[in-house]
Parts: C-alpha cells; sequence; structure tokens
C-alpha cells in the first residue's frame, strides 16, 4: 500500500514540504546503508487529543543506534522529541507512524563514513494494521527463515540500522514467496531471535516466555512494554534461548512491534498453534488500552503532542 502523505517533513531543522523531502542519488547512505532510525506510532486518546507513544524511549534508542554508528544527530534529544510532537500537530494526524532517521548526507562517497555531514528526517504519515487488519484478531502464518539473524560482531543488532534491514527483508521475501504472512530468523547458533520486523513470545504451561536480547533481538519497546504488562498482571515471565521447536509446540505464540502492535501467531512452518489464547488475548487488549489512554497504570507511556 502506498504511503499516504502529509503535508510537511522536518529535515534538518526545516519544515518542508512533503514533495520536496528530497535527497541526492549520491547520498552515501543510500550506496552504503549507513543510516539508523525509528518506527513509533501516535494514538488519538479517548479524549480525542493525541500521544505519542514512548517517544522518548524511541528517540534515546534511535541516539544509541547512531553512536554505535559514529553520527552525532543534528538535533538534540529534546529537539527531537520536540520536533516530534509539533509534526505530529502540524501535519494534523492524531493517530500515526512516525519515521526518524539520521543518515550521511551527500558531500563524500567511499567506505569512510567518518567525513560525511550527518543528515536528519522526521516524517509522520497514517499507517494502519502492518501485518494486515485480520491478523490481530485470527493471528498470522509464519516461517522459520532459511537466512540467519546477524550475528553481533557481523552487523550489531543491538542498533536499528536502515542496512540491517537488508537481513530482515530477506527473510520477509522469502516468507511472503512461500505463502506466510512473516518470517522468524534464527541465530547462528540456531536460537530464535525476532520475526522480520517484530519481537517474538510464546507461552508454555502458563508462562511468558521470550529470547534474551543477547541472542541478536532488537530491545523492542513494545517487548519491554509486554514484559511490564505481563508482571502486573502476575503472569510468570521467563528470557531464555528458543530453538524453532519450542515454537512448533508453544500453546500460545506472538509478535510485538510498532508497526505490528500485539499479533498472535496461528501457525508456524505448517504446525498449528490455533485460535489466539488467552494470556495472548489479555496482554493485547491491556496494550490496546494502554496506547489508547484506557488505562491509567501506564498514562506515562503517552506523551502527548499539545
Ligand atoms: N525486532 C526487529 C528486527 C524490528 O525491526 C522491530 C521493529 N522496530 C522490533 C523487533 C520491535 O521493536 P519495537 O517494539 O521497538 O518497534
Amino acid at each position: 500500500m502506498p504511503i499516504q502523505a502529509t503535508e510537511k517533513i522536518w529535515m534538518d531543522g526545516e519544515y518542508v514540504d512533503w514533495d520536496e523531502a528530497r535527497v541526492h542519488v549520491l547520498t552515501p547512505s543510500l550506496h552504503y546503508g549507513w543510516g539508523v532510525f525509528e518506527g513509533i506510532r501516535a494514538y488519538e486518546r479517548a479524549d480525542g487529543a493525541s500521544a505519542v507513544f514512548r517517544l522518548t524511549d524511541h528517540m534515546e534508542r534511535l541516539f544509541r543506534s547512531a553512536k554505535i554508528y559514529h553520527m552525532e544527530p543534528p538535533v538534540s534529544l529534546e529537539g527531537a522529541v520536540k520536533v516530534t510532537k509539533d509534526l505530529v500537530a502540524m501535519n494534523g494526524v492524531p493517530t500515526c507512524y512516525v519515521r526518524p532517521i539520521v543518515y550521511l548526507g551527500f558531500g563524500e562517497m567511499g567506505l569512510n563514513p567518518l567525513n560525511s555531514p550527518v543528515r536528519m528526517a522526521i516524517a509522520c504519515w497514517p499507517w494502519g494494521a502492518y501485518l494486515g487488519e485480520d491478523a490481530f484478531e485470527t493471528g498470522v502464518r509464519v516461517k522459520v527463515s532459511s537466512w540467519r539473524r546477524l550475528d553481533a560482531n557481523i552487523i550489531p543488532p543491538a542498533a536499528k540500522a536502515t542496512g540491517q534491514y537488508l537481513n530482515s527483508s530477506l527473510a520477509k521475501a522469502e516468507a511472503v514467496k512461500a505463502g506466510y504472512d512473516e518470517g522468524i530468523l534464527l541465530n547462528p547458533n540456531g536460537y530464535v531471535t525476532d520475526g522480520s520486523g517484530e519481537n517474538v513470545f510464546l507461552v508454555r504451561d502458563g508462562v511468558l516466555c521470550t529470547p534474551p536480547l543477547a541472542a541478536g533481538c532488537l530491545a523492542g519497546i513494545t517487548r519491554a512494554s509486554i514484559l511490564q504488562i505481563a508482571a502486573d498482571e502476575g503472569i510468570r515471565v521467563r528470557e531464555a534461548d528458543m530453538v524453532r521447536t519450542d515454537l512448533y509446540l508453544a500453546d500460545e505464540a506472538f509478535f510485538t512491534g510498532t508497526a505490528a502492535e500485539v499479533v498472535p501467531i496461528r501457525e508456524v512452518d505448517d504446525r498449528v498453534l490455533g485460535d489466539p489464547g488467552p494470556i495472548t488475548r489479555r496482554l493485547q487488549e491491556v496494550f490496546t488500552a494502554a496506547t489508547r489512554g484506557r488505562d491509567e497504570r501506564y498514562r506515562d507511556w503517552l506523551e502527548p503532542v499539545t
């Protein structure tokens, strides 16, 4: 589905018209994938106001990603937070997806990233359910990918870098071509990491399990939110390595991510897990209430736009 244009995009300190937000074709990041980005959602709250979900946490992760890649964003963290809120208000999209990106701008070409100017942009637009409108209710069919997730000493999964999504997109394309909705990547040692753009959870014997970050998972903000909600709901939680058969034999499984939100997994490699189970349903319910401002316990996660 094409991106639905909004009015303005923030680029290096200015709000420019959507169609004018251009970069030169010789922009080094386009050639070598040296850039870092975020995916954030803003939600219209029950009272009609808009709030960005865990905006500061996302910007902190962006700045951590930039540090790994030797880039100093051309705006402070507080500045990036303010610009995001202003942009959402300016574009009149109380429910939207926000995409900040820090990258190397036009100037020098070559593999030394250290002399190029660091550029930054933030855009936002309305974006629906990432894994499809039905996915939230019925769940998705998943394939364990033949592609392995990047090793931390090859390209660090701790950063959310543009180039590393070659790995995710290979897994996504493979899954889609084979007729599945999403792929899950194992790490080079065969342990479960992430979906192409989501963290993975499973439930077995009433315990909620997710792989540890050291397996090569992104430190997902939805993942952290679900772990907090589970603790608050009295659900037992375990972070532990898991192999692909742990997915096949799970009582319940689901993905978490900003774009996907909380999406049940109904099948893995044609092993049927079935309809979304009670723990998945409860976590979906509380997460949805939290993001829409209907659960007082999580008010701090909502950063109001105005
Ligand atoms: N893993 C990967 C590989 C991702 O791309 C994402 C999306 N950012 C996630 C997990 C989920 O992270 P978050 O909940 O912060 O969006």
